[in-house]
């Protein structure tokens, strides 16, 4: 349902931008190998926006016709009474000014917080998880345990979230686990999407090594399991196929291999309230001193007008012979 009392955040190529993926810390409680280097240095927290700032920030959004908001991080649940902003945020839920809030986890804390994000308003969320094999897990995560994000996928199974697994498609791996994460998932009820590698930030290991093109990848897969296209997708990335074996959804997010920039409806806000309409890009505006100097929100109302009327028309990822990394930025500062 649009409210047609808000005005539209429009970019100079006609696209709106209506979803809002926010990181609310740049602080995780694993290291995953093609996210961050094993000796993170983290923001002083000064410069982190507090919950009160997120909050105003994603109302700020809100009021310009955002209908999506996902939170992300780092790992949005070690964020300290990170259930008090998703209590706040909910009353845009209640408003009908938000059709959905959702966040995207790793899953350590979910089966934590399932209850409360329920009563809160979210109804699905996103989970990432590379294997099911707890050796290969811990090593993926540096340290993570397996058996803890799979107890706690079933208590947000019981507690009525809809969820869907997120893999990263890494060179080598993924090719081993894709059959057992397949019918895992879907065995479940739930989606199952993989996700190219993006040269996103220093991890310690040459990116070549790691990327694999789905694109590759989904012809592989069509020689050991009946996939079919379906027209779902959520205005991003995503392409889904129905895998007749199972009759589960899965999806492939291509942003190295397949150009999705035509329909982009997102925005991006890092954990210090940066704004990038465009994750392939470096070009970013700061909303934190508009947010900081004033009470009113018009300031930083008006630079996120215009900053999304400049969102690039496309990403510039590029993996190259001679760099490691494409963007200087992990992944963990903004999100994905
Ligand atoms: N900590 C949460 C999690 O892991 O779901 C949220 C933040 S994490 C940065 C968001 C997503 O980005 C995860 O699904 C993760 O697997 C993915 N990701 C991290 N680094 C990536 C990279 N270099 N390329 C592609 N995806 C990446
Ligand atoms: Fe943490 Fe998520 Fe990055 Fe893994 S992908 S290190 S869980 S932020």
């Amino acid at each position: 349902m649009q409210n047609h009392t808000t005005p539209d955040l429009i970019d100079q190529y006609g696209r709106q931008a209506s979803y809002l993926r926010l990181s609310i810390t740049d602080r995780c409680d694993l290291r995953c190998t093609y996210c961050m280097s094993e000796q993170m240095t983290f923001l002083p927290r000064k410069e982190v926006l507090s919950l009160e700032e997120l909050e105003r920030l994603v109302g700020a959004f809100v009021d310009n016709g955002v209908r999506k908001v996902r939170l992300t991080g780092g790992e949005p649940l070690v964020r300290k009474n990170v259930m008090s902003l998703f209590e706040g945020l909910s009353r845009h839920l209640k408003s009908g000014a938000l059709d959905e809030l959702t966040l995207t986890t790793n899953g350590t804390l979910l089966g934590k917080y399932a209850k409360q994000l329920v009563d809160f308003g979210v109804k699905r969320v996103n989970v990432s998880l590379d294997t099911l094999c707890p050796e290969k897990y811990a090593e993926i995560t540096r340290w993570g345990r397996l058996e803890r994000v799979l107890g706690s996928i079933e208590e947000a199974l019981a507690a009525g979230l809809r969820i869907k697994i997120n893999t990263v498609a890494v060179k080598g791996k993924i090719e081993e686990e894709i059959d057992d994460l397949i019918k895992f998932t879907h065995g479940r009820g739930m989606d199952l999407t993989l996700i190219e590698t993006m040269p996103l930030g220093d991890v310690g290991f040459d990116r070549n090594e790691q990327y694999l093109s789905l694109t590759d990848f989904r012809q592989d897969l069509d020689q050991r399991w009946s996939l079919t296209d379906i027209g779902d997708t959520t205005g991003g990335p995503s392409r889904y196929v129905r895998v007749g074996e199972t009759g589960g959804r899965l999806g492939f997010i291509t942003p190295m291999s397949n150009n999705f920039c035509s329909t982009c409806n997102r925005v991006r806000v890092s954990c210090t309230g940066t704004l990038f309409t465009c994750m392939g890009a470096e070009g970013a505006v700061d909303l934190r001193d508009a947010l900081r100097s004033s009470e009113s929100n018009a300031a930083v109302e008006g630079l996120i007008r215009e900053t999304v009327f400049a969102k690039p028309e496309c990403h510039n990822f590029s993996i190259d012979e001679n760099s490691t990394s494409g963007i200087k930025r992990h992944m963990s500062f903004l999100g994905g």
